[in-house]
């Protein structure tokens, strides 16, 4: 049984489907368990004030499930699958006695990094159990479309490919926080995972839903959790303009604005004010009047409320000293809501592929409460490893179709001297154009940019004998999203179309994606929970979600 990735639902999935009895390699880029370096993932960067304890709420005299369960379906918008959201809130409530003891031997140092210290308490015992690749990037799948069976890996000092086979593989290779230039993630994260899926034949569904966040740019790229409406009241541009004001619609004041986004920090439409404090800050630096950084100037040097807090202590410990200077901010990718179409044993559309974390998707939909990626990761991740570990090939592994060795997809450093500025391009427009304000027309400007880097790449591509995986995954992943972008003609929770700003379609429908054998973009829409109301009310009204 192969793992892909090294994130938290990584680990959980190689330890489950271990503990089931399965011989198990998992493959990783980079080195696992290392905070920020590549091959740590999404789960081993810094947590906000409100995260992490976020995942512990289970332990709270005041929890209810019902509740929980309840609220889930409130963030998603009409977008979530209900049998997933019943499946996480049981497994969540059995977290319980265990959770309970992770706050014990961890306590604060659970806030400190995100996933970090749970990724360690399964590391171990992967490492003395099961055969880890670091420093190996999985490529393609072994598939046919309907069975997969097997990896192609590279190592990434040599450059040298190989084949995995395996009786099922586990997706857990991150969401596609790379694509877009502003985000918190190490590098590995560059949506592979989506695009390996996507390539073996399996479907992908609300990729378009993604979590954003404001977070530092210089000299180290941090989010940043603005908890009071203080920490928000002197926010200017690098010409020491104050913006947000310019940017609200008559009926809305600086005031209401700020107080929304304080409630609902990540990126939303789902209140009338809140986004515009996003919107603001993009806007100020796509029109050029950000700073070298790339970001705007949030002052908290009067605000003595924010001086030896976790999120300042965190931000000091990572050059930042609120104290001293305004601190530049930006809005960036925090992660996707979406992944790849799984049941409830995460089970992929194509047989023997299985996807857990950011891979899996589903149970978060146009919003998602915080901590829940976190505790979704270690609850799919130990679901995939398990059912991957008692799968059974419907036949004996296929044998690769085609596997020529790609002269380019070297070592790290080739690929990211000769390609790196075609990256750059991608992820640039990515952020203007796809991120926080879409419409149509900026969806065509990015796929245009797209459709330029695609052509240029193939021409390099000629002379080194191949484009580099991570470049045809991320033309994927960016086709994709600009596809069912442009056909989500609305504006729902963390997606925001500016021509059609407030509205929100009645009977929503999930983009069900695929490729088809030419890689063309397919979409088939489903509507994924017929029981939403849109007129009922919306139970995150006025508490804090984010
Ligand atoms: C700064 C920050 C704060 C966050 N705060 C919260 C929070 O408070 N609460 C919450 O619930 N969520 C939070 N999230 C989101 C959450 O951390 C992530 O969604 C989650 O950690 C993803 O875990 P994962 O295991 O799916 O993927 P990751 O942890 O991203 O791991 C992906 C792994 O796959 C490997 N990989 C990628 N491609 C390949 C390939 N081709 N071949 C081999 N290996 C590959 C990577 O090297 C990495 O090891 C936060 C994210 C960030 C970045």
């Amino acid at each position: 049984m192969i793992v892909i990735g090294g994130g938290l639902a990584g680990m959980a999935a190689a330890e489950q489907a271990v503990r089931a009895g399965a011989t198990t390699a998992v493959v990783c880029k980079g080195r696992i368990g290392e905070v920020g370096v590549r091959g740590s993932g999404a789960s081993g960067c810094g947590a906000t004030e409100a995260g992490v304890p976020a995942f512990f709420r289970m332990l709270d005299k005041s929890f209810d499930a019902h509740d929980f369960h309840d609220r889930i379906i409130d963030a998603g918008l009409g977008m979530v699958s209900r049998e997933m959201v019943s499946l996480f809130v049981e497994e969540f409530v059995r977290m319980r006695p265990e959770a309970a003891e992770i706050m014990g031997s961890y306590g604060a140092g659970c806030s400190a990094t995100l996933g970090t210290p749970l990724i360690h308490r399964s590391l171990g015992f992967v490492r003395e159990h099961a055969k880890i690749l670091e420093g190996t990037r999985a490529v393609r799948l072994v598939s046919d479309s309907e069975v997969c069976s097997g990896v192609i890996c590279v190592d990434e000092t040599s450059g040298v490919a190989f084949e995995l086979c395996g009786k099922a593989v586990v997706l857990a290779a991150g969401g596609d926080a790379h694509l877009f230039s502003v985000n918190v993630h190490p590098q590995c994260v560059c949506g592979d995972g989506y695009a390996l899926g996507l390539k073996a034949g399996a479907a992908a569904i609300n990729l378009e839903f993604m979590q954003m966040f404001t977070m530092t740019t210089a000299p180290t790229r941090n989010l940043i959790h603005f908890w009071q409406e203080r920490f928000l009241a002197d926010l200017r541009n690098a010409d020491g303009k104050e913006f947000l004001a310019g940017y609200l619609p008559e009926n809305i004041t600086v005031e209401q604005c700020i107080r929304e986004n304080v409630l609902h920090a990540p990126f939303s439409v789902r209140d009338e004010a809140s986004r515009y404090l996003a919107i603001a800050i993009v806007e100020e630096i796509k029109a050029g009047r950000g700073t070298d950084s790339g970001g705007v100037y949030v002052d908290l040097r009067e605000c003595a409320d924010f001086r030896g807090t976790r999120q300042d202590k965190f931000l000091r410990e990572r050059a930042i000293d609120a104290s001293a200077a305004p601190v530049e901010v930006s809005v960036g990718f925090q992660c996707c809501n979406g992944g790849l179409l799984v049941n409830t044993r995460m089970e992929t559309t194509v047989a023997g592929l299985y996807a857990a974390g950011e891979n899996a998707g589903g149970l978060h939909g146009a919003d998602r409460l915080g901590g829940n990626m976190l505790a979704g990761c270690i609850i799919s991740g130990r679901i995939a490893g398990r059912e991957a570990a008692g799968h059974v090939p419907r036949r004996s592994p296929i044998k690769p179709l085609r596997f020529e060795r790609q002269g380019s997809d070297g070592t790290e450093n080739e690929l990211s001297q000769a390609y790196g500025p075609l990256f750059t391009e991608i992820r640039r427009s990515a952020w203007e154009n796809l991120l926080v304000v879409k419409s149509e027309r900026s969806i065509e400007m990015f796929r245009d940019r797209l459709e330029q880097v695609r052509q240029r790449s193939r021409a390099m591509a000629v002379d080194s004998g191949g484009m580099p995986a991570e470049l045809e995954n991320l033309l994927v992943v960016g086709e994709v999203l600009a596809e069912t972008s442009l056909e989500r003609r609305e504006s729902r929770g963390g997606f925001y179309r500016e021509d059609y700003p407030n509205a929100i379609q009645a009977a929503p429908e999930a983009h069900i994606v695929t490729l088809s054998e030419d890689g063309r973009v397919l979409l088939r829409k489903e509507t994924l929970d017929p029981q939403w109301n849109p007129d009922s009310r919306d139970g995150l009204g006025n508490v804090r979600w984010g």
